[in-house]
């Protein structure tokens, strides 16, 4: 098996796929309030599309895959493209198919998920106080993101992970509330440091609450001891009060874990990324509704690999942010 490997030794083995643009919130580090210009429908992959990428992807080493967006649970086909996903054997078995979502909707879409072979979920929830939460996503939603929370809490569907975006002035005094959510919730929190990725170009390096604010905001009520193993994965972990309960943070803009990256990103229109910060993308989505042949998706799988750069390079002097927002790209 050729495997997919880049010109620093990285080898990919995680995939994540936008299944939509839209979404069912609009969080201001993310989208703007209105005119945003959406994918056409033609152009969105469809399940058939998505399932002969990953059967191509699998058998270069694709171990993982995470269905994103936009919102996944608003994508007419979510269902059924899990299905199919969790019909494919890599040369190491079934693939681990997980989801990060909003929650908006999760109580009548788990007993199909789950059924459908989803291995596990990341929930965002930023914040545990209506009117900001109202005021941070632009829609009064906190209450259906909860339900969300709790019918993940009692499914099959683990580890349990929820996600939330630390800003200044925000949402930096709820980091520990949010971890004692978590636990009562048999969850593992995850902070991600913000990042210059929102379609609004609102970020501010000076602004941004970072991993040592958010570590040192953790141990004013927990004690916090760093986790071994942490291999490829974004998230730094930390026990909790020595365990069971984790807490992790994702710090991309002051510590990046960019040698160790092992993602491709596939947009719902089928534009292949090697970074979330790139600039530049293969066209693979036209390559497929045109008749590619599994030797040529996989000709430019590989291509996109071998383009990649050694690091987002946030901190150069001459970073450009993507044009597409994080919506578009698949967080
Ligand atoms: N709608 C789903 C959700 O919100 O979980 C999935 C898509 S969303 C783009 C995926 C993740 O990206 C979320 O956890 C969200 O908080 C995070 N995200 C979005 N914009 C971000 C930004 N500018 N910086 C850091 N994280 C961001
Ligand atoms: Fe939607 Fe997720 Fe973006 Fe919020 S972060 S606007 S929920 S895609």
């Amino acid at each position: 098996m050729t495997r997919l490997i880049d010109s620093f030794g990285r080898v990919h083995r995680d995939l994540r796929i936008s299944l939509t643009d839209k979404c069912s919130l609009r969080c201001t580090y993310c989208m703007p309030a209105e005119g945003v210009p959406w994918i056409p429908k033609q152009s969105v992959l469809t399940p058939e599309e998505i399932e002969r990428i990953v059967r191509v992807a699998a058998n270069l080493g694709v171990r993982t895959v995470r269905l994103t967006g936009g919102e996944p649970l608003i994508s007419p086909s979510l269902i059924e493209n899990v299905r199919r996903i969790a019909s494919i054997r890599g040369p190491d078995g079934p693939l681990e198919i997980a989801m990060t979502t909003n929650g908006i909707r999760l109580p009548e879409f788990i007993p199909g998920l789950e059924e459908a072979g989803l291995s596990r979920l990341n929930i965002s929830i930023d914040t545990l106080d209506p009117d900001r939460f109202a005021q941070l996503t632009r829609r009064d939603r906190l209450i259906d993101v909860l339900a969300g929370i709790e019918a993940a809490r009692r499914s099959s569907l683990r580890p349990l992970k929820l996600n939330a975006v630390i800003m200044r002035g925000v949402n930096e005094d709820e980091v520990a509330d949010l971890v004692e959510f978590a636990m009562e919730h048999e969850a593992e929190m995850r902070f991600i440091e913000h990042m210059p990725l929102d379609i609004g170009h609102t970020w501010d390096r000076g602004e941004m609450v970072s991993r040592e604010e958010i570590l040192e905001s953790l141990s004013s009520r927990f004690s916090l001891e760093p986790l071994p193993g942490r291999g490829g994965s974004p998230a730094e972990e930390f026990s909790i009060d020595s365990g069971p309960h984790k807490v992790g943070v994702i710090a991309s803009v002051t510590a990046p874990f960019c040698a160790n990256c092992d993602r491709l990103r596939l947009t719902a229109d089928g534009h292949l990324r090697n970074c979330l910060f790139a600039r530049e993308e293969l066209d693979l989505g036209s390559a497929v509704k045109g008749g590619a042949s599994d030797e040529a998706i996989a000709d430019i799988l590989r291509a996109t690999v071998s383009n990649k750069r050694s690091g987002h390079g946030i901190d150069n002097p001459g970073f450009v942010q993507p044009d597409r927002g994080m919506n578009a790209i698949g967080g």
